[in-house]
């Protein structure tokens, strides 16, 4: 196992043989036809079938067993604070137990839980860059968490959008937590981001906690932001109608998270379906939360929209991977030559209904897990979270 904090920056050669089934994260093609995965200090560089590939000079030889290999889940929506605690629930370890969950990468919507959050200009810049540096530095369990994501305040100004993207800053958190709630000032805001390579998500619906307000249907229209947040509530959703205006009249990213409505998400789900426009869906969980940490949420948001929603697996799980990262320009989440060499293992969990994997998934029942990767370095062997999987990879060379 590796060291669970380590920076970027791995060397090595990962070889993967005996993949059962390779989902590629890609929706336009969501299966693979290979069985075998080599990466080079922590970049795919081969896919394809064991006769085919070169194993000479590995560094960690994994035999998959029969497992399906996926790219490591990426949550879009998560409310990092510092390390891996989170004020929220006064809790320890939950990035780390989310890896255990499939999670590889996260992504912030605003560290808004921050004890004391400064809500003043300067304020609110030093802690967003502060925030950026510290999980740039650390990955808890080896997790990528991409965070320093500022809460829009009335008062700023254009020039506080280039100091923040010149500082490191490449996310705003979500617009509607702070002062600006309308959309004129949401709409002039976001676009002084977006002119800075600043990525931004908006909170959809009603409050979620007490102090928070709603966002309501026209001021998601006008603000435009890249993400419609939570377009599910977070947890209290608009009406169906406004979503499916929503969907409709917004091209943005359309965010499913676990701490929301389920029936919303699968009515967003439906439209988005009708629309020819899954790609757009992306998910999160949008933890901690007041319903907790869920380690196993992304899984669950998979099974859910799969197994109520009628999705086919495979494509579930472009939602949790491609789609979100070719939204948010990520170099993980698809099985592609270059990209991040982040990966789950996952099987059918024992004694499911489902004959396989993803029979199991379209049953309601959540993966496996046995195995993750990041950087093209072994994190975990079998998830201590998700019920044990039917076959679980193997470590054969190691050096
Ligand atoms: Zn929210």
């Amino acid at each position: 196992m590796a060291d669970p904090s380590t920076a970027p920056g791995p060397s090595g050669k990962l070889v993967i043989r005996n993949i059962g089934l390779l989902l590629s994260g890609d929706l336009q093609n969501p299966i693979l036809d290979a069985n075998t995965i080599i990466a080079e200090n922590g970049r795919i560089t081969f896919i394809g079938t064991h006769t085919n590939a070169d194993p000479t000079g590995a560094t960690c030889t994994v035999d998959a067993k029969g497992a399906a290999l996926a790219p490591g889940l990426i949550d879009s929506h998560v409310h990092p604070v510092a390390g891996d605690w989170t004020p929220r629930q006064n809790q320890m370890g939950w990035i780390e137990s989310s890896l255990h969950g499939g999670v590889t990468t996260m992504i912030s919507a605003g560290e808004v839980h921050m004890p004391g959050r400064p809500k003043d200009i300067v304020g609110l810049k030093a802690a967003a860059i502060a925030a950026q540096r510290s999980f740039a530095n650390l990955r808890p369990g080896g997790v990528k968490v991409l965070a320093g994501a500022p809460v829009i305040e009335h008062g700023m100004e254009e020039e506080d959008f280039r100091i923040l993207a010149e500082s490191g800053v490449t996310l705003l958190g979500e617009v509607g937590l702070g002062s600006v709630k309308d959309g004129a000032t949401a709409r002039k805001m976001v676009a002084w981001a977006r002119k800075f390579g600043i990525q931004s998500t908006i909170h959809t619906g009603g409050p979620s906690i007490p102090g928070s307000g709603l966002i309501g249907k026209d001021i998601v229209l006008e603000a435009d932001a890249d993400v419609i947040g939570h377009i599910n509530g977070g947890h209290t959703a608009l009406p169906d109608r406004d979503i499916t205006c929503l969907c409709e009249q917004c091209g943005r990213g359309l965010e499913l998270v676990h701490n929301g409505n389920e029936r919303a998400a699968l009515h967003t789900l439906r439209v988005a379906r009708d629309m020819n426009q899954l790609h757009r869906v992306i998910l999160g969980t949008d933890s901690p939360a007041g319903s907790g940490v869920q380690p196993l949420g992304i899984l669950r948001m998979i099974a859910m929209l799969s197994s109520l929603g009628g999705v086919p697996a495979e494509q579930a799980f472009c939602f949790a991977t491609g789609n979100t990262a070719r939204m948010r320009n990520l170099e993980s989440g698809l099985i592609e030559p270059g990209r991040a060499a982040d990966f789950v293992l996952l099987d059918r969990p024992q004694h499911s209904a489902g004959a396989h994997l993803l029979e199991s998934v379209q049953l309601g029942d959540l993966p496996g897990i046995g195995m993750t990767i990041i950087d093209g370095l072994v994190r975990t062997g079998r998830s201590r979270n998700t019920p044990p999987a039917e076959r679980v990879p193997e470590i054969i060379q190691s050096k």
